[in-house]
C-alpha cells in the first residue's frame, strides 16, 4: 500500500466497465451541509479520490456539488473520482428505483461508482426486491458496481441462494482493532467481497487505549494514523471521517509508515466487540 489512489478493481457485472474502488476515502455520515460540502472539497485537494455518502446522512447534494466543484476547478475528469452511496430502506422495487433516481438528481451525477444496501432491514424478501432494483439500475447504467452494509452471513447466503446478476462487490462493515468481525470478514473474502471499514478510528472511542498510543508513539503518528494504518494493512477500504480541514490532510498522511508484523499483532487481542454505532447483522 504505497499511495493515496492505490485502488482494486471491483466484481461487476458483464458489460460494465472496468470499476476500480481507491483504497482509502472521505466518509460523510453527520457531516452536515456546508461542513460537509467543504469537507469533501478538502478531501479532494488532499488527493482523496474516494467519497462515501448515503440517502441517511442527507448529504448528497453537498457531496456532489463538492465533487462537480472540483472537477470543474481542477480539470479532474470523473472518471477518476469514486462516489459511493447508499439506499436507506428496504422498502420494495418501485421505492428503491425512486431511490436510485433521487441519489443522482441530489448528487448531479450521471452515475454511481458504488450503490449499497445500508442495512438488512425488514426482511429477506424486501432486501432480495432492493438487489432486483440495483441489478435493473446497473442494466441501465446508472449504478457501476453494488454492494451492501451492515450484513451477516445469513443474510449474504439468502442473497447467493436467490441467484444474482450482479456481484457482490463490498460489505461495508465496522472493522477496527476493537471489532474484527473475523468469521464475517473470512466469509466474504472466501466469495470475493471487498471489506471497507466503517468507523476505521473507532469513532474516537479508543484513541487514549494504551496500545494504540504506544504505536502512536512508536511512528511519531496520531492515533487516528495507526488505527487507519490498521484497516490499510488488512486489505480493507478504509473511509475515516472528518469535517476539520487539518484532520482530512492528517489522516490521508499514512502512507509514510508501516506498522510491522509485531505491532499488527499487538493489536490482535483487542477485539472486544464494540459496536459504536449500530449492528443490525445479526437481525432477521
Ligand atoms: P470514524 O471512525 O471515521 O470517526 C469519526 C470521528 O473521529 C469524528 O468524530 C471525527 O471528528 C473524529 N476524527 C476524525 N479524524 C480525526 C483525527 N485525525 N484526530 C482526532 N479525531 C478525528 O467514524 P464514522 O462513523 O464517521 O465512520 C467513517 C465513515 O464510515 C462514515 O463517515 C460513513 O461514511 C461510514 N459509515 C457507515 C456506516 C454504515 O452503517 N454503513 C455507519 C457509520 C459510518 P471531526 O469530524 O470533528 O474531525
Amino acid at each position: 500500500m504505497s499511495s493515496l489512489t492505490d485502488s482494486i478493481s471491483l466484481p461487476v457485472a458483464p458489460g460494465v466497465p472496468e470499476t476500480r474502488i481507491p483504497r482509502f476515502g472521505l466518509g460523510v455520515y453527520e457531516s452536515e451541509g456546508e461542513d460537509c460540502y467543504n469537507s469533501v472539497l478538502w478531501a479532494l485537494e488532499a488527493g482523496y479520490r474516494l467519497i462515501d455518502s448515503a440517502e441517511w446522512y442527507e448529504n448528497e447534494e453537498e457531496s456532489g456539488r463538492a465533487i462537480r466543484d472540483f472537477m470543474k476547478k481542477s480539470g479532474t475528469p470523473r472518471s477518476e473520482i469514486f462516489y459511493t452511496t447508499k439506499l436507506m430502506k428496504n422498502l420494495g422495487y418501485d421505492h428503491v428505483r425512486k431511490s436510485i433516481k433521487e441519489s443522482l438528481r441530489l448528487a448531479g451525477l450521471d452515475y454511481i461508482d458504488l450503490y449499497l444496501i445500508h442495512g438488512p432491514h425488514p426482511n429477506e424478501k424486501m432486501r432480495l426486491e432492493s438487489w432486483r432494483a440495483i441489478e435493473d439500475a446497473v442494466a441501465e447504467g446508472v449504478i457501476r458496481a453494488a454492494g451492501v452494509s451492515n450484513l451477516g452471513v445469513r443474510h449474504l447466503e439468502q442473497l447467493y441462494s436467490a441467484g444474482l446478476k450482479v456481484p457482490i462487490a463490498v460489505n461495508q462493515m465496522d472493522l477496527h482493532p476493537f471489532m474484527r468481525r473475523k468469521e464475517l470478514v473470512e466469509y466474504c473474502q472466501s466469495k470475493g467481497i471487498h471489506m471497507e471499514a466503517w468507523a476505521p478510528l473507532v469513532r474516537g472511542m479508543r484513541f487514549d487505549h494504551p496500545a494504540i498510543k504506544s504505536l502512536a508513539d512508536k511512528h511519531k503518528k496520531s492515533p487516528a494514523q495507526v488505527l487507519i494504518r490498521w484497516g490499510l494493512q488488512k486489505g480493507y477500504i478504509v473511509i475515516p471521517k472528518s469535517i476539520k480541514k487539518q484532520r482530512v490532510q492528517e489522516n490521508a498522511q499514512v502512507f509514510d509508515f508501516q506498522l510491522t508484523n509485531e505491532d499488527m499483532a499487538s493489536l490482535e487481542n483487542l477485539d472486544e466487540h464494540l459496536v459504536t454505532d449500530w449492528d443490525p447483522s445479526e437481525d432477521p
